[in-house]
């Protein structure tokens, strides 16, 4: 199991403390080191079977980088950042 999955496992069993929200595609947590202020990743939900952009349907794909946008936007905003 990857080092992604096996977040994912912990945030099913409620044992993440890095879990933030659940999206429809995803989760988002964030990054256990904050070297990078504000560092947040978007976890695809089925990571275990599609671990690259390129293996997700185009619907799906077009779903999940949406949804990153959205977290993305919602990150920038919280903290404030002007780039
Ligand atoms: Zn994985």
């Amino acid at each position: 199991m990857c080092l992604v999955c096996e977040r994912i496992e912990m945030i099913k069993k409620g044992v993440n403390p890095y879990f933030v929200k659940e999206l429809e595609t995803g989760y988002v947590v964030i990054g256990d080191n904050q070297h990078f202020y504000g560092y947040t990743l978007f976890l695809y939900k089925h990571h275990e079977e599609k671990a690259e952009l390129f293996h997700l349907d185009l619907s799906e794909r077009v779903k999940f980088l949406e949804e990153m946008t959205v977290v993305a936007e919602a990150v920038s905003r919280l903290l404030g950042l002007k780039r």
